[in-house]
């Protein structure tokens, strides 16, 4: 037996049982069923609410779908870390003091990568010198990036 939520085009809803959705489509057509309110054989199903589990699986699959995207994005990102650091010269600690020469036109315009203390970071950005995030290490700090074009790290 399957269980139906019915409504009449009188806008009357109710419930039927049906052996088979071929019962169901057959009482129609043969006028056998009708509303029990007003009589009307306009009788359709009625659209069925997404069940719970139906509305978790679609979440899930969301979910998934984002994770994806998410790896994705962060494979794209070490990618392009990947790329500028095979492109930029390491200057190691003498990073901020090449990113500044660099930034006020006494070494040559190129990709450096190389750390820099938070005291370091905040004066060069007071400067309006824009430097990128590239790897943290867990003993060493942060290595930083500069480049002129820092959408480098975006796309590649
Ligand atoms: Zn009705």
């Amino acid at each position: 037996m399957i269980k139906y939520s019915l409504s009449c085009d009188n806008g009357h809803s109710f419930e039927g049982w049906f052996s088979t959705s071929a019962d169901f489509d057959q009482q129609v057509a043969s006028g056998f069923l009708t509303c029990p309110t007003c009589n009307s054989a306009a009788i359709s199903k009625s659209l069925m609410a997404p069940s719970v589990s139906t509305a978790r699986k679609k979440e899930a699959k969301q979910q998934m779908a984002m994770d994806i995207a998410r790896r994705e994005a962060m494979a794209k990102l070490r990618e392009a870390v990947n790329h500028i650091r095979s492109n930029a010269e390491d200057v190691g600690e003498r990073f901020p003091e090449e990113a500044r020469k660099i930034h006020y036109g006494e070494a040559d315009a190129r990709g450096i990568i190389g750390e820099a203390s938070l005291a370091d970071v905040r004066e060069l950005i007071d400067e309006g010198i824009e430097i990128a995030p590239c790897r943290i290490f867990p003993t060493k700090g942060i290595e930083f990036f500069w480049g002129r074009d820092l959408s480098d790290l975006g796309g590649a």
